[in-house]
């Protein structure tokens, strides 16, 4: 019995009632003859893995053999629903390409040769060389980035080994770094990972960049579809047309690289026109008094030179949005790596939804919510003797030492980390020497741009310890590699994830490990007991942790989640009736009288609570001081993108598709049925004036880089001229990735490693590339 395409095609794309009722399809006879009610042998809970989303699923199983996921229609978030990529995970489960047992390096770096070990002897390995780089160079030369949920297995062994501040979650410098500083500096908070937008109940949407349906989260995509479903009116501008911009009311083609001088010009027309939320910015902000004139030079004429979007239509589009204020948002974009100016950016993004007052509002950003979920009970890893040692020896963190950020940003790279920055210390072997990498579920030479030089530096490290599903590129460079279990193998604590509907979910196993493999915290454990640290690790493994936790919580909590996979605070009220029958007004105050009753509450400021900022002043900064202490513009201004500086060449964007997560899904052999390859999205000028056609072979170049593997040219005038697009995570070359080998052109190698100053974060798009024929 096997599921085919067919079959997986409706579950990932239809609404809940068919997911509701899974059928199995037997191709072997007339399926309408043998379309049957599908009844499993065991129903487990779980969160999808397939993307750092979690959605909450249930998990069938047959025969021993995970045959369907489902989402789990007791979600508050995901209701029952997952995408393509989620119901896809069961192929990354049974992915014969997996890495299925230990391994230790036999080869040179990047040769992948290895040799296969048992698990006692991977432990002792990797415990001896941290043993050794820890008596050389000191606990602080170990370094650690980390991605998904066992982030706090491997954190608390890094922790433990006396790791200091030298570790990265990539996501920061990678894709949201900026746009959070920057909404740090007006908010005094950053938006996080699932950023709290309140696309439902919003009247007016302005998308920059951000492709809500490729960069594809179910929940996000679920209220981005109920605001179109409202009526709410669109407008997206990205210099491609993308699957989201054809659901908009206005497309706006922008030159790359100028989204702040069009939001800049949206603020001068509102400020100028007074069109301000008046109520709000007198009550919430600071600042504003120094930014009308700061803003009087940013027209929307100037702004048509830089944009190419025309100036009647920029004071259109702020007139609109502003008289929908508050139930109204401009969407910060997700990914926020850009030009270098991105922080900026951000600013100017966050200070025009102050002016239109949509925080905490309706329709707006809302307050995201959390539950309190009790952790596992384990001793305070910071008394480990290598703890110890690090603290005596008070060493700088190298990424801060590397770079001359501003004060909070410091403080918010102290958390996060700087991926790009940590491998150029490892690469510089600057300010000191770092020997020890650990990777955990992330691959850097995917991840970070101008990925040739992440290369090197893998080769100035003494040891380089790999924490993967998949044999990966980076995996190549790894002296040990730890296969991990796939999230349907293995149980993984409560997970409370902060949200408007605050929710918690767990993970327990729908089928023993098929291969050698464990989970995350058993593998932490075994080096921590080889490195004398056992007592700090008082559990063999993932369930272990999770049982301790859930005997902590109180009973009624657990029983709950046991029973369901989910819980979350208590019925959520209806969104308001948007759909024309009511008066908006009316719709609204229905939501919000609801939401008086709820035990949690997205729209503190709609429903008139006090509201203190967690800025300087305590309101809103318009104008930061925190920033012009530090010597940075506290008012965003203007830096236009760099330009190129040869003939026919031509800027290299990219981004996402809907059926890949990043880097991570290009052996999916489900996901591969529908996307296998990337192209080159090229302008037809641009095409005429290199003499390419449509489905012409090409490769990029770089300077002496020549990307190895043709790929398709795709001439469209969705790209704007003068910049070329290609997807994401492409390109690889790990020859144990054998339905993805050599497939596709990596933006990772081209793009730029340039930094804001402002948040340090990767300006990825400052590169340009020509093209040449295969
Ligand atoms: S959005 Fe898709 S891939 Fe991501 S967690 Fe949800 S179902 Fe999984």
């Amino acid at each position: 019995m096997q599921i085919k395409r067919r079959t997986f095609l409706k579950g990932a794309l239809a609404g809940s009632a068919l997911l509701s009722l899974p059928l199995v399809f037997d191709s072997k006879a007339d399926a309408r003859e043998k379309l049957k009610p599908y009844k499993p042998d065991k129903v487990t809970f779980n969160f999808c893995e397939m993307c750092f989303w979690n959605c909450t699923e249930k998990v069938f199983v047959n025969d021993g053999k995970v045959r369907k996921l489902e989402g789990n229609d007791k979600s508050p978030v995901n209701f029952g629903k997952l995408c393509a990529k989620g119901q896809a995970g069961i192929k990354t489960l049974y992915d014969d390409n997996r890495l299925k047992t230990p391994l230790i390096r036999v080869g040179k770096r990047g040769e992948g040769k290895w040799k296969k070990v048992s698990w006692e002897e991977a432990f002792e390995f990797a415990a001896k060389k941290f043993k050794e780089v820890i008596d050389k160079y000191g606990p602080e030369s170990i370094a650690l980035e980390m991605h998904g949920t066992g982030e706090p297995a491997i954190h608390r062994l890094f922790e433990a080994l006396g790791g200091t501040t030298n570790f990265a979650v990539p996501a920061y410098s990678q894709c949201r770094g900026s746009r959070d500083v920057g909404f740090y500096y007006t908010f005094g908070a950053a938006l996080g990972g699932v950023e709290p937008l309140d696309l439902s109940n919003s009247r007016y949407i302005i998308l920059l960049g951000r492709d809500i349906t490729e960069s594809l989260h179910v929940s996000e995509l679920y209220h981005f579809s109920k605001a179109i479903g409202n009526k709410a009116k669109i407008v997206y501008v990205d210099p491609r047309y993308t699957h989201t911009a054809a659901k908009a009311d206005r497309y706006l083609q922008i030159k790359p690289g100028t989204d702040t001088a069009f939001v800049l010009a949206l603020i001068n027309v509102m400020v100028t026109e007074d069109l301000i939320n008046h109520d709000f910015v007198d009550k919430y902000t600071v600042g504003y008094d120094k930014l009308k004139p700061h803003i009087a030079k940013y027209t929307p004429q100037w702004a048509q030179k830089q944009t190419g979007i025309k100036a009647e239509e920029i004071i259109q589009i702020a007139r609109e949005i502003s008289s929908f204020a508050p139930n109204c948002i401009i969407v910060p974009p997700r990914r926020s790596a850009r030009y270098g100016n991105d922080t900026q950016f951000a600013r100017a993004v966050a200070i025009a939804n102050a002016l239109l007052g949509n925080w905490f509002q309706p329709g707006g950003f809302f307050k995201p919510n959390k539950i309190k979920v009790p952790k596992a009970n384990m001793p305070d890893v910071e008394k480990s003797k290598y703890a110890q040692l690090a603290h005596q020896r008070n060493a700088a963190n190298a990424v801060l030492a590397l770079t001359n950020l501003p004060t909070i940003t410091r403080e918010i790279v102290g958390v996060l980390g700087l991926d790009n920055v940590l491998w150029e210390a490892i690469r510089t072997q600057k300010p000191y020497p770092i020997k020890a990498m650990i990777s955990y579920a992330t691959n850097p030479l995917f991840h970070n741009g101008d990925s040739n030089k992440i290369k090197e530096a893998m080769n100035k490290l003494d040891f380089y310890m790999v924490v993967d599903i998949l044999p990966w590129e980076h995996t190549l460079y790894a002296d040990v590699v730890f296969p991990e279990s796939t999230y349907l193998e293995m149980y993984a604590p409560p997970k409370s994830k902060s949200w408007k509907y605050p929710y918690a979910h767990f993970r327990e196993p729908a089928v023993d490990p098929i291969y050698d493999t464990r989970d995350i915290w058993a593998i932490v454990h075994g080096i921590a007991k080889h490195m004398g640290l056992g007592e700090f690790f008082p559990f063999k493994d993932a369930k272990g942790v999770l049982y301790s936790s859930l005997n902590r919580m109180p009973k009624d909590q657990r029983d709950k989640l046991l029973k369901d996979g989910v819980i979350s605070l208590g019925p959520i009220p209806e969104d308001a009736d948007l759909s024309g029958d009511i008066d908006p007004k009316v719709a609204y105050q229905k939501m919000l009288d609801a939401y008086k009753k709820a035990p949690f509450n997205p729209y503190p400021i709609a429903l008139g609570e006090d509201v203190n900022f967690n800025t300087g002043s305590g309101k809103i900064d318009i104008y930061s001081d925190f920033l012009a202490e530090d010597g940075f513009d506290p008012l965003p201004n203007y830096t236009p993108p760099n330009k190129p500086k040869k003939q026919n060449e031509f800027r290299l964007v990219f981004g996402r598709v809907a059926v890949h997560t990043h880097a991570r899904t290009q052996n999916n052999e489900w996901l591969l049925e529908h996307y296998d390859d990337n192209n080159v999205w090229i302008n037809p000028q641009d095409a005429k004036s290199i003499n390419i056609k449509d489905g012409d072979k090409v490769v990029l170049v770089k300077g002496n880089l020549k990307s190895p593997y043709p790929v398709k040219a795709k001439v469209t005038d969705k790209i704007i001229q003068g910049t070329i697009f290609i997807a994401h995570g492409w390109g690889r070359f790990s020859p144990y990735t054998t339905r993805c080998y050599k497939k596709g052109v990596s933006d990772a190698e081209f793009c730029s490693n340039d930094t804001d100053p402002l948040s340090g974060a990767a300006a990825f798009q400052n590169s340009f590339v020509s093209i040449e024929k295969a």
